[in-house]
Order: C-alpha cells, then sequence, then structure tokens
C-alpha cells in the first residue's frame, strides 16, 4: 500500500479519540531516529512520549526480550512467581530514591499503576478522598480520568467520573505574581508559601484529614507544562501528611528513570514517599508499570486484590532488567545532565537574543526533562513544532500554556543533540 493509502486507512479504521502528530506512518526506530514509510527520517525528541528513553530498539534490551520471547512470554502472576519478575524486583531495589520502598507489584500502564496506588491509599488507610494538583496528569482510566486535570477533555462528559477526588495548585514560578515581581531573584525556598496555604485551607475546608487518604504529586508537573516545583515544596508536602496521616504519593511514570538527570526525580529534593508510581521508561516500550512502597503497607491488600491478566508480562520485566543494566554500564545519568545542560544552554540564549525573547515567557527543566513556555496569545509552540517537523524533527507540546516540551532519548549522542539544538533554534528565529 502506498504511504497515502496507508494514512487514509488509518483515518478510516482507526477511532477519531486517538491524536495524531505527523501525517505518515512509522516503519522503524533506531536510537534518536524514527523511518517513516517512504524513507523519510525524523531525529525524534518525543520517544514516543516519554517511554523509548535509551533510544528506538536499544540493542541489549532488544536481545533481552528476544531471548525470553524463546523462553515463556506469559506466566500470569496469580500462578507463579516468573523469574524476569524477580529479577526485576533484584534490579529496582538499589535504583530506588529510599529504602523503605521495598515491596512491588507490576502492572502495564501508567494509569493503572496510578489506580493501584489508589486501591492501596484508599485500603491501607480506610479513607476515600484524594488529593490531585491542579495541571496533572495521571491517565485516561475511569479512575484517573477524575485525578488528570491538565485538559478538560480528558474528562468532560465522561462522568461520573470517580468520586472523592480533590485539587489544588502546584507551585508555577512563572505564574507567580511574588516570583515575577523579584525577576527571579527571590529565594525560592520561601517561595510556596501560596500553595502550601492553599493545601492546608483544602484539608480544613474540603476534605478534612480524617477523610484524606492521599495526596498524588508528580514531581516534576508533566503535561501540566513541565514544571518543577521550588526547593522548598515537596518537603513542605511531606510534612502536612506526616502531620494528618496522609500518604504521598509519587508518580514518576513520566519524570522517572534517568529523565531528569536522577534515576527518579523526587531524588532532587531528597523526600522520602509512601508509594511512588513508575511507568514508560522502565521497560524502554514494552508495556510495563509499577507501584512500590514499604512492605507493611503493600501488605495491607488481601491476597488476589491486586492485579489482571497481564499484569508484569515476562518479556516486558526481562525489558526492565536489560534497561536496569545499560543503566549502570552506559553512564546514562551523565548523559543525560551532559546534554541537557546544552539544550539548556541553547533555549536560554534564545530567551536572551533581542530577536526572539519576546517569543519566550519561561525556560524550565531538569536534565532532560525541559520545557520552552512561549508568550501566550500567538500559538507560537504550535508554528515552531510544524517548522521542526519540516526539517525532520518531531517535537512535543503540552496540555496547558503554550509550550513545547524536549524529551529526546536519554543517551542521544552530543552531536545528535547538536543538530537537535540547531533546528530548534532555527525554527523559533524563522517563526519570530
Ligand atoms: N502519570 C503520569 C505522570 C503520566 O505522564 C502519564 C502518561 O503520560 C500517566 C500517569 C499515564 O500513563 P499511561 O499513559 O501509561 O496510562
Amino acid at each position: 500500500m502506498s504511504v497515502a493509502k496507508l494514512a487514509e486507512f488509518g483515518t478510516r479504521h482507526i477511532a477519531r479519540g486517538v491524536g495524531r502528530l505527523v501525517p505518515e506512518v512509522i516503519e522503524s526506530g533506531s536510537g534518536s531516529y524514527v523511518t517513516m514509510v517512504g524513507g523519510r527520517k525524523y531525529l525524534d525528541f518525543t520517544v514516543g512520549i516519554g517511554v523509548a528513553n535509551l533510544g528506538h530498539c536499544h540493542p541489549a534490551v532488544t536481545k533481552a526480550a528476544q531471548a525470553q520471547v524463546g523462553k515463556l512470554v506469559h506466566g500470569q502472576i496469580n500462578i507463579a512467581f516468573q523469574k524476569p519478575y524477580l529479577e526485576l524486583v533484584e534490579s529496582l531495589l538499589p535504583m530506588m530514591p529510599h529504602k523503605s520502598l521495598d515491596t512491588f507489584f507490576f502492572w502495564n500502564s501508567g494509569a493503572e499503576a496510578v489506580e493501584a496506588a489508589v486501591k492501596l491509599a484508599r485500603h491501607a488507610t480506610k479513607k476515600q478522598n484524594i488529593i490531585v494538583m491542579q495541571g496533572s496528569y495521571h491517565g485516561r482510566t475511569f479512575g484517573t480520568m477524575a485525578m488528570t486535570r491538565s485538559k478538560t477533555v480528558y474528562g468532560q462528559n465522561f462522568g461520573p467520573l470517580m468520586p472523592g477526588v480533590f485539587s489544588v495548585d502546584f507551585p508555577y514560578c512563572s505564574q507567580c505574581a511574588i516570583s515575577s515581581a523579584s525577576n527571579g531573584k527571590y529565594g525560592f525556598e520561601n517561595c510556596c508559601n501560596d500553595p502550601i496555604l492553599k493545601l492546608e485551607l483544602l484539608l480544613k475546608r474540603e476534605t478534612a484529614p480524617s477523610d484524606t487518604a492521599a495526596i498524588f504529586i508528580e514531581p516534576v508537573l508533566g503535561e501540566g507544562g513541565y514544571v518543577p516545583p521550588p526547593a522548598d515544596y515537596l518537603r513542605r508536602v511531606r510534612e502536612i501528611c506526616d502531620k494528618h496521616n496522609i500518604l504521598m504519593v509519587i508518580d514518576e511514570v513520566q519524570s522517572g528513570f534517568g529523565r531528569t538527570g536522577k534515576m527518579f526525580a523526587i531524588e532532587h529534593w531528597g523526600v522520602r514517599p509512601d508509594i511512588m508510581t513508575m511507568a514508560k521508561g522502565i521497560a524502554n516500550g514494552f508495556p510495563l508499570s509499577a507501584i512500590v512502597s514499604r512492605k507493611e503497607l503493600m501488605d495491607t491488600q488481601p491476597p488476589g486484590s491486586m492485579g489482571g491478566t497481564y499484569a508484569g508480562n515476562a518479556v516486558s520485566c526481562a525489558a526492565g532488567v536489560a534497561v536496569a543494566k545499560a543503566f549502570k554500564d552506559e553512564k546514562i545519568l551523565e548523559n543525560v545532565n551532559a546534554r541537557g545542560a546544552e539544550l539548556k544552554a541553547m533555549l536560554e540564549g534564545i530567551w536572551k537574543d533581542p530577536k526572539t525573547s519576546h517569543m519566550i515567557k519561561d525556560i524550565r527543566g531538569l536534565g532532560l526533562m525541559l520545557a520552552a513556555e512561549f508568550t501566550p496569545g500567538k500559538s507560537y509552540a504550535s508554528k515552531v513544532q510544524a517548522k521542526c517537523m519540516e526539517k525532520g524533527m518531531l517535537v512535543l507540546t503540552t496540555s496547558i500554556y503554550d509550550t513545547l516540551r524536549f524529551i529526546p532519548a536519554l543517551n542521544i549522542t552530543p552531536e545528535d543533540m547538536a543538530k537537535g539544538c540547531q533546528i530548534i533554534k532555527e525554527a523559533i528565529e524563522e517563526i519570530a
């Protein structure tokens, strides 16, 4: 079938609820590139929305999955432990941001992991309500639709959604009057008073601590604009959780597995989560997600109440073991920090440049989870995105604010980073 016919076939037979950035058909991927049917190659700064973090078809991950396919594809966790499942736990244990996080459960997708965390929190605390952040993204399943606040389309007209979900502002420095007035010089340590006060008021007025099971937070707001919190915020949320006996659930689905330059983003702030959710980069593209918590908490779940047919599939787990090994063998975090600094410096240069500074409102992010927020009202993000595509590069927007996010492979080479920077710079300059 021709490229045009393939695309037409897809448009006719694939549900409209699926969004599509490129009107082409992906045939293959290798490292930082995807190749379309017909041969067009793109430098991929989306990597399947932050999933193929070690690049497309990473050789060691592919080899491990291929070997596992020949041994056992699916054994089902309720029948017996599967070897790759246990090997994955062994690989993940030393990577956890706190030693109390020692007991795992594997699922297939990020949303399922988040729902498993809701079940765990509600059952363990015997309390119903949960608090999420404005701008959050936790998934599109029935439970997580109620928790996702980044874009109304994700939840509107699908109700009634899961009850018992309350939301509060996430600290967002470039929108904050105090921070803007100080021209970026305000000490961030004291800067989160307003969102902390709002959280305390929520617990006073709308959902009492005695009814509140957990607070769910992405340590760096993902779909909601790639917003890292100020230095003190997560520690202060931890204090509130401790004071009121509320569980702190850190959603690392997007920010985990090296994306921010540490294995998990929460490590930037040294805060202990009660429960952590993971997915995306965990198996470099094989469907796999996980929750982790302390044993006493996890074991409050009645036997057989967790799971589903495919939870913790053997091939995905084998891929996950290879991912964990690659982090050790290939100096991935060093590369994230070096390449991230190059990309950020280029973006900050555009922000300072008199030719383009009027377009940029904020440059932010950590490691290779970086974003450029554009001046509102001009749809700059989608214009720059289209220009990048013309020049052979894929980049994504976020759900709110006029923002482009940059999530290349964590092992992107210096040459490909230089090429990506050049394309982004040219695209922004041409739009200016
Ligand atoms: N949580 C966060 C922070 C996410 O970014 C996402 C997806 O982007 C999810 C949960 C949902 O994951 P999935 O799409 O695998 O269900």
